[in-house]
């Protein structure tokens, strides 16, 4: 599995505060509700005219990874940094933000493979609980769904294709729309 590392977020935005990576016990799961490339995505966060910068500024609204519908992934920030990005407020402390790029329809196979190669690559490195959907923690922290990362994500699939490679995640799925 190849991660590419992209500082080009943190060259626009600077460093996200920093955490340590004991305290990092859950992965929660995203996608973007939109097509395109990582490429595209990451010119619209650092143009000049992004509607959202001064989230940005703030790291909300941000992830760890970024993954491609043909499996390429991304990472613009190190796991010993820390964003808002599932609305729990400073419970992100403790997550890792993976994002699907993803407007509507099956995920291909590729995108699912390289998702659960990073989530074992995550267990090895960080103690992580439990995998969550963005809608189960929206849901928790603040009573509002929106539909993240979509009816089209399989968490059964998910599931197996996790206990294939020895791990037995604890998965909080709930989708609210
Ligand atoms: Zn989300």
């Amino acid at each position: 599995m190849i991660i590419n590392t992209d500082n080009d977020l943190i060259q626009t935005y600077g460093s996200p505060p920093s955490r340590s990576i004991e305290d990092i016990t859950e992965i929660v799961i995203h996608h973007t509700a939109g097509g395109g490339s990582w490429r595209g995505l990451k010119s619209w966060f650092t143009s000049k005219t992004c509607e959202r910068k001064d989230q940005f500024k703030r790291f909300i609204g941000f992830t760890h990874y970024y993954i491609e519908k043909n499996g390429t992934i991304f990472q613009p920030f190190n796991l010993d940094s820390w964003m808002y990005h599932s609305c729990s407020g400073k419970h992100d402390k403790k997550t890792i933000g993976i994002e699907l790029i993803h407007n509507t329809g099956e995920f291909p196979e590729e995108q699912i493979d390289a998702l659960v190669n990073l989530v074992e690559h995550i267990y090895k490195t960080c103690p992580i609980m439990q995998i969550v959907s963005h809608d189960y923690n929206y849901m928790y922290y603040s009573g509002k769904a929106k539909g993240c990362p979509s009816k089209w994500f399989n968490w059964s699939e998910f599931e197996s294709k996790l206990e294939e490679k020895g791990i037995k995640p604890v998965i909080k799925s709930f989708s609210g729309a």
